[in-house]
Formats: C-alpha cells, sequence, structure tokens
C-alpha cells in the first residue's frame, strides 16, 4: 500500500477534500498487523509529521501534543517536569489514544479514555473541529473526543490531544510472586486489589509453567515498603510484558472481564490456555484452534463478557462476540453521520 505523508494541517485538509478514496490513518503502524484487513484497498495516511510537543503545562499538569508523537518522547520530557502520563501502552501517542490496548493499568486507573481531555482533528471531508478542552475543567457540549478512544482511525484524523498528567510517585516498588496455582494467584490478585490503595500497575500471567502476578507499588516511600512488608511482597523485576505473543497459527482474543467472572472464563477456555489478566480488567487469552476461539466466543456472552480476535489470520482478527442491535445500529449511525463515504477504513 502506498502512503500519503501531509506535513500541515492545511495540506492534510486539501487532500481529504479531494475525495482521495479508502485511507488508514497511521501512527508509528506497530498496531497494523494486529487490525482486521482493510475492506477495500487502501492507502495510508501517515500523521507521524504531526509530532510535536506543543504545551507543557507542569503546573496544570496537562499538556497539548501531536498525535504522531512516540509515546516514548513524551515520557522522557515529562520525567524533567516529575511528571508522568499514567496510563501503559506505546507507539504513538495517536495510536495508543485510538486503540486503547491495555485499558486501566490498575483497579480504579486512568487510562485513555479518562486522560484525555480534549483535542482538535478532522473529519473525513477535511472539515477541522475542536472538543472538550485543554485543561482541567468541565465544558458545555458533548464529548465528541471521546469517541477518539477506541476509534482505531475509522471516524476522524486526530490532530492535537489535550492530555492530563499525573505527578510522579515519590517511590516505587516492583514486585512479583511467580509459580503459584490459578486459586491462589485469584485470591492474591483479588487482595491486591481491594487495597484501599491498590498497586498502580496489577498483572496475572498464566503459562503452563503456573501462574505469576506482578505489580508496583507507588507512593511515599514509607507507604512503599510497609505495603510490600505487610503482603509479603517480594521485589522483582518491572513488568515489561503487557500482550501475549501468538504462536504461529494460533490466536490471542481479548476483552474486559471483572474478576468475579475469571474462574467461568478460564473454565470455558482449554486448562492452561495462556492467559494475561490486567488489574484494570482486560484480559488476553491464547487459543491454538480456530475452532476453540469460536466456541469460546459463543459461549461468552453467558457471562456478559466482550471479546474479539485481535491476533491472528487477517480474515479473522475483529471477529468477536456479536454487538447487540442497537449498538450496531449506533455506531453505523455515527460512522455514517461522521464518514459517510467511507474515507477512513
Ligand atoms: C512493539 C509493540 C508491540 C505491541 N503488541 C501489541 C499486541 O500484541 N497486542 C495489542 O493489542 N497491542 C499491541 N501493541 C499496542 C498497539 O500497537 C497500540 O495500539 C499502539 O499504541 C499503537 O501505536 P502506533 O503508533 O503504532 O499506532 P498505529 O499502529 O499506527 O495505529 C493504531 C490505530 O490508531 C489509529 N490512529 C493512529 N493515529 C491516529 C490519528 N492521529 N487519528 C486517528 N486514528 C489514528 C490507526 O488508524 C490505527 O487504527 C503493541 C505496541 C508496540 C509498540
Amino acid at each position: 500500500m502506498s502512503t500519503l505523508r501531509p506535513t500541515s494541517t492545511s495540506e492534510l485538509a486539501e487532500l481529504l477534500q479531494s475525495k482521495p478514496g479508502p485511507l488508514r490513518l497511521r501512527g508509528g503502524g506497530s498496531r497494523l498487523e494486529r487490525m482486521p484487513a482493510t475492506v477495500a484497498p487502501a492507502r495510508f495516511l501517515d500523521l507521524s509529521a504531526f509530532a510535536g510537543i506543543e504545551r507543557l503545562d507542569a503546573q496544570d499538569q496537562t499538556c497539548t501534543v501531536g498525535p504522531g508523537l512516540p509515546r516514548a518522547e513524551l515520557d522522557a520530557a515529562l520525567l524533567a517536569h516529575r511528571l508522568e502520563l499514567p496510563c501503559l501502552g506505546g507507539g504513538t501517542i495517536g495510536g495508543l489514544f485510538a486503540t486503547d490496548p491495555i485499558g486501566p493499568a490498575t483497579v480504579g486507573g486512568a487510562s485513555p479514555r479518562t486522560l484525555l481531555l480534549g483535542m482538535t482533528a478532522m473529519l473525513a471531508d477535511g472539515t477541522r473541529f475542536q472538543s472538550g478542552a485543554r485543561v482541567v475543567k468541565s465544558v458545555a457540549g458533548f464529548d465528541v473526543h471521546k469517541l477518539f478512544v477506541g476509534s482505531r482511525g475509522t471516524l476522524f484524523a486526530g490532530l492535537q490531544l489535550h492530555l492530563r498528567l499525573k505527578p510522579r510517585p515519590r517511590a516505587q516498588a516492583w514486585f512479583r510472586r511467580e509459580g503459584l496455582d490459578l486459586p491462589a494467584a485469584l485470591e492474591c490478585f483479588s487482595m491486591l486489589r481491594s487495597l484501599v490503595v491498590p498497586p498502580a500497575e496489577l498483572q496475572l500471567h498464566r503459562t503452563a509453567n503456573g501462574c505469576t502476578i506482578a505489580g508496583r507499588i507507588a507512593g511515599r516511600d514509607s507507604f512503599v515498603r510497609a505495603t510490600m512488608r505487610a503482603h509479603e511482597l517480594r521485589e522483582g523485576p518491572p513488568i515489561t510484558m503487557h500482550h501475549l505473543d501468538a504462536s504461529p497459527g494460533a490466536e490471542v482474543v481479548q476483552g474486559n472481564v471483572p474478576g468475579s467472572r475469571v474462574p467461568a472464563l478460564l473454565a470455558m477456555s482449554p486448562a492452561n490456555a495462556p492467559f494475561l489478566w490486567h488489574g484494570g480488567g482486560r484480559f488476553e487469552l491464547s487459543l491454538e484452534a480456530t475452532t476453540t476461539t469460536d466456541k469460546l466466543l459463543r459461549t461468552l456472552p453467558e457471562l456478559q463478557v466482550d471479546a474479539c480476535i485481535v491476533r491472528g489470520d487477517d480474515s479473522r482478527r475483529g471477529l468477536g462476540t456479536p454487538l447487540d442491535p442497537g449498538q450496531q445500529h449506533l455506531a453505523a449511525g455515527l460512522k455514517h453521520a461522521l464518514d459517510p463515504h467511507g474515507i477512513f477504513v
């Protein structure tokens, strides 16, 4: 597929007004192999040129960035101000917010949805619009910018994102408990989630060798040390893995599940199928056979759990539990209103 790379807002508007045919928006491109194949042949619309930190208000704990800005660059700039963007995920800021690949890192934690204060964006016909605010205060009108989170480049192109930041914790410690059986791991996970101040990041990972609970306690130094001691948490390496790798031929299914339904979810899947569960509720399950995936997706609605295939063959990615007809109707109406000619695929 060829790539268009506009370098200014006016160039982008002109390009869209020229009725360019189907386009797939792209930041860093890391997600593209995990997206459903495009329905029509499309060109890439690369927004990596919109990559500046336009405003960083340390006192207000907000910033405004271009969507093509790599997350790592924003993190480095925030470090100098002892601030952080308190959500997980890499790639570009536009790609991260348009996909929300991990959700909150812990129960009640921040996520792209809660951190996006407002934005400037462009519709597929070249119309520029603004939504929300640059700062943490409420404004009148619909929160149209919240539609950006999870839109996967199919509704409008983000051009400037206004983000909420947080002071970096004064102290933190990573912990890890390995070799647990599933009931012990679920008990430990649920205990940690129910703390008055739960870990800033929490993860349960099941492999054929058993379960691992890992996370990060953050806050004042005395609090971090007391929490580690009170719950007999052993220091361990930082979490670096946020997604399951699918072995060749296998598929990864992703969704959200409340803690009370995890045992039932795992009972529906093959014993020891690799499973990753984030403290905020997002899970990934790796399945060896497509027939197993299909059976699981058919049964998940019984648990009121929605999920879809995020890794696997082109023809399979995006297949998931059925959407309810009202939701489908709304999604189709929204797409038609914002992008009636189906430019953003
Ligand atoms: C090394 C690596 C490995 C990863 N592995 C996984 C994994 O196994 N499973 C998983 O679920 N996630 C994974 N992710 C996370 C996933 O790729 C994220 O969604 C990532 O944050 C996307 O960043 P990107 O810049 O690469 O986005 P891209 O891949 O370029 O785009 C992601 C989506 O956002 C849209 N988009 C990008 N910019 C804009 C914009 N300005 N306006 C509107 N839409 C836009 C695109 O159309 C696309 O749909 C991984 C990320 C990295 C960096």
